[in-house]
């Protein structure tokens, strides 16, 4: 992800990336409608009809209800992802130094990235010289690169605390929008569970005596289909949610697990609750939606994606 490799086999593919990125949506929505067709089409949204109205009445309300609302909470949430910005870096961007807030800034300081010798700075602080030291340049975009920022081939811009290029949405995963795709796949998960659930009966009746079957043979190869795609997703959701619940938990992005195994002690780790907190914000009512209050906008530093409290911090 480093923009000074010489060669970097992501930005020769990222033109392909970018078109695999849309064949992906396409395979998204055909599997999604595939999965609505058989459970709310075919399977459970007939026996409300009043004509079938049976004792599976109230449970085909559950399914068909959940099943809507956890689809209206994908869609929400996918869209946050695709159409949020990751976050980009200010043009001229420079690091805060402690010396600015005082008003001490020297004018090398000010104007760009070069770094000074310390000895011309006799009011700086520890604290900002290993920021000076440690400032990051990007070449491709000829701008500074705050922490935990990286050059994304695929998109040939930074984005701030970035996890992945995702092709699925499309997009990057960073500052602003990583809760959205967790989000994004918390739910898509409880929906390939709810759908293999559902259609699990209809699974086992299709090995059952051929007699007995209601359906057409498409709508029965269909139910068939959806049940094994909904059961091989939510396997691979389930992976995916454990390493980005524990990615979360440690306040580590995916790009940094090579960096956090190397650390004796995590910087960035704040605790448990605080590292949530820095991803899905304060407001407990809002953390099962893709939105943050204006208050956690302006005063958690980690979802603008420029400056990161560490441990130092808390400790102090
Ligand atoms: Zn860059
Ligand atoms: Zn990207």
């Amino acid at each position: 992800m480093d923009c000074c490799r010489s060669v970097n086999p992501f930005a020769v593919c990222s033109g392909p990336l970018k078109a695999l990125g849309y064949a992906m949506l396409l395979l998204v929505a055909a599997i999604a409608a595939l999965s609505y067709y058989a459970v709310v089409i075919v399977s459970w949204g007939p026996k409300l009809l009043p004509a079938n109205a049976g004792r599976n009445s109230v449970l085909a309300f559950a399914v068909v209800a959940v099943s809507h609302l956890l689809l209206a909470l994908i869609i929400w949430s996918y869209c946050m992802v695709v159409f949020s910005d990751p976050g980009a870096v200010p043009e001229n961007w420079r690091p805060m130094l402690e010396e600015d807030s005082l008003g001490t800034a020297s004018p090398t300081a000010l104007s760009g990235y070069i770094i000074p010798e310390s000895r011309d700075l006799p009011s700086s602080t520890s604290e900002d010289l290993e920021r000076r030291q440690t400032m990051r340049f990007c070449t491709r975009c000829q701008n500074g690169k705050p922490p935990r920022c990286h050059h994304c081939s695929v998109c040939d811009r930074c984005v701030l605390k970035m996890d992945h290029h995702c092709v699925w949405v499309v997009n990057c995963v960073g500052a602003r929008n990583y809760k959205f795709f967790l989000l994004f796949l918390v739910y898509t998960f409880l929906e390939t569970v709810l759908d293999t659930l559902a259609l699990l009966p209809h699974f086992i009746g299709f090995f059952g005596d051929a007699r007995k079957h209601s359906g057409s043979p498409s709508n029965l190869a269909i139910t068939f289909l959806a049940f094994v795609l909904n059961l091989a997703f939510s396997l691979s959701l389930l992976c995916f949610l454990c390493m980005h619940a524990s990615l979360v938990l440690s306040n580590t992005t995916s790009i940094e697990i090579y960096e956090k195994k190397k650390a004796v002690a995590w910087k960035y780790d704040l605790g448990k609750k605080k590292n949530f907190e820095q991803v899905f914000g304060t407001n407990k009512l809002l953390w099962f939606l893709p939105l943050y209050t204006a208050a956690d906008q302006e005063n958690i530093p980690a979802l603008q994606g420029l400056d990161f409290p560490t441990r130092s911090d808390v400790e102090v």
